[in-house]
C-alpha cells in the first residue's frame, strides 16, 4: 500500500490547464473552489438559470452551461448526481476535446458501463473519502480529506499524473492519496454505505431505540442512549480505534461490549453482508437502482417517507432544538 504525499502528488500535470466542473452540489462546489484557490483555471458547468448558477457566480467562479464549459477544458469533472451523469455525459460528450480527461468522484457509471468514453480520452477517478462540505472546510484550514484515485483509461499517458494533480489541488494529498481501481472504489463505497455507514448504523440505532421504547422506557432517554451518544463513540473510534474507545468507556461498558456485542452482530449478519456485497459485485444492485430511477423512484420515495416518519425523528427534533450549538447545515457523505 502506498500513500502519496503532497510532494509526490504535485505532478504539475494540470498546470495552466482548464478544468470544467459539471455540477455545483456537495462535491462540485468544494472541488471547484479548492481547485480555483490552488491556482487552476476553473469553469463551473451548470444549467442556465438554475440556483447553482447564481451560487457559483457569487463564489467568484466562471460559470457556463455544461456544453460551453467542456469546450476548451483539458479535464472535465462529472460531479452531478450519479443517476444524472449518463444523460449529462451524452449531452456534452461531442464537445469534449480529444486528449481531455474525464474525471469522476465515484466509479459507478464507468464501472457499470453507463458511460463509455472514446479511446482518446483519459478516464480517471478522484474520490474524496468525506462529504464535500468537509473537503472545502478542511482545505480552508490547511488540511485535507484523504482521496482515492484510479485510472480506468490512460489515452494520453498522463492520466495518472492528472489524477494525482487533481487530488493534490483539492487538498487530498495533505491527508494522503491512495491508489485504487474503479471496481474497488465503486464496490467498497456501495458496500460501506449500505452495510455499515448509512444502512447498518442507522438500523442499529433504530432497533435499539425500538427495543427500549417498546419495553416502556421514555423515548427521550432512548434517544440519548441510542442516537446522541453514538457520536461520542464514533469520535473515539475515528481518533484512536478500538483502543482509544476502550480507554474512555467504563470497565462495565467494556465487559458489556465484549460479551454482548457479538450477540447483536453475529455470523448471520456476516452472511447477509456477504449477500449484499455479491449483489453489488454482480451488478444486481446497480440494475435495481437504475430501474428505480427510470420508474420515477416510487419505492425510494415510499421507503424514505417511512424512514422519516419513525418516532425517533420526532423526539430527536425536539431534543436537538434544545442544543443550540447543533447546526442544521448540509454535510452529506457517502
Ligand atoms: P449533489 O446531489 O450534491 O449535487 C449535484 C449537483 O449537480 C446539483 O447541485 C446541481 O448543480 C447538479 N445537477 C443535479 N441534477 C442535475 C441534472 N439532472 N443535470 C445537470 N446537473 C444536475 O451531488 P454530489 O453528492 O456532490 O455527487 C456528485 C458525485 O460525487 C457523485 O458521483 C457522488 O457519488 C460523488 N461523491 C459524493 C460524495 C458526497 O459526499 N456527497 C462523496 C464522494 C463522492
Ligand atoms: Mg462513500
Amino acid at each position: 500500500m502506498k500513500l502519496y504525499s503532497e510532494a509526490e502528488a504535485s505532478t504539475g500535470a494540470l498546470d495552466g490547464k482548464r478544468i470544467a466542473v459539471l455540477g455545483y452540489g456537495s462535491q462540485g462546489r468544494a472541488h471547484a473552489r479548492n481547485l480555483a484557490d490552488s491556482g487552476h483555471d476553473v469553469v463551473v458547468g451548470v444549467r442556465a438559470g438554475g440556483p447553482s448558477w447564481d451560487k457559483a457566480r457569487a463564489d467568484g467562479l466562471a460559470v457556463a452551461t455544461p456544453a460551453d464549459a467542456v469546450r476548451d477544458a483539458d479535464l472535465v469533472a462529472f460531479l452531478v448526481p450519479d443517476m444524472a451523469q449518463a444523460a449529462v455525459y451524452s449531452d456534452v460528450a461531442d464537445g469534449i476535446k480529444a486528449g481531455a480527461a474525464l474525471l469522476f468522484a465515484h466509479g459507478f457509471n464507468v464501472h457499470f458501463g453507463q458511460i463509455e468514453a472514446p479511446a482518446d480520452r483519459d478516464v480517471i477517478l478522484v474520490a474524496p473519502k468525506g462529504p464535500g462540505d468537509l473537503v472545502r472546510r478542511q482545505y480552508e484550514i490547511g488540511r485535507g480529506v484523504p482521496c482515492l484515485f484510479a485510472v480506468h483509461q490512460d489515452a494520453t499517458g498522463k492520466g495518472r499524473d492528472r489524477a494525482l494533480a487533481y487530488a493534490h489541488a483539492i487538498g487530498g494529498s495533505r491527508a494522503g492519496v491512495l491508489e485504487t481501481t474503479f471496481a474497488e472504489e465503486t464496490e467498497t463505497d456501495l458496500f460501506g454505505e449500505q452495510a455499515v455507514l448509512c444502512g447498518g448504523a442507522t438500523e442499529l440505532v433504530l432497533k435499539g431505540f425500538e427495543t427500549l421504547t417498546e419495553a416502556g422506557y421514555q423515548p427521550e432517554v432512548a434517544y440519548f442512549e441510542c442516537m446522541h451518544e453514538l457520536k461520542l463513540i464514533v469520535d473515539l473510534l475515528y481518533e484512536g480505534g478500538l483502543e482509544k474507545m476502550h480507554e474512555f468507556v467504563s470497565e462495565t461498558a467494556k465487559y458489556g461490549d465484549l460479551t454482548r456485542g457479538p450477540r447483536v452482530i453475529d455470523e448471520g449478519t456476516g452472511e447477509r453482508m456477504r449477500e449484499i456485497l455479491k449483489e453489488i459485485q454482480d451488478g444486481r444492485f446497480a440494475r435495481e437502482w437504475i430501474e428505480e430511477n427510470e420508474k420515477g423512484l416510487p419505492e425510494y420515495n415510499r421507503l424514505m417517507e417511512q424512514d422519516l416518519a419513525h418516532p425517533i425523528e420526532k423526539v430527536g427534533r425536539a431534543l436537538r432544538a434544545c442544543m443550540s450549538w447543533l447546526k442544521t447545515g448540509r454535510a452529506r457523505a457517502a
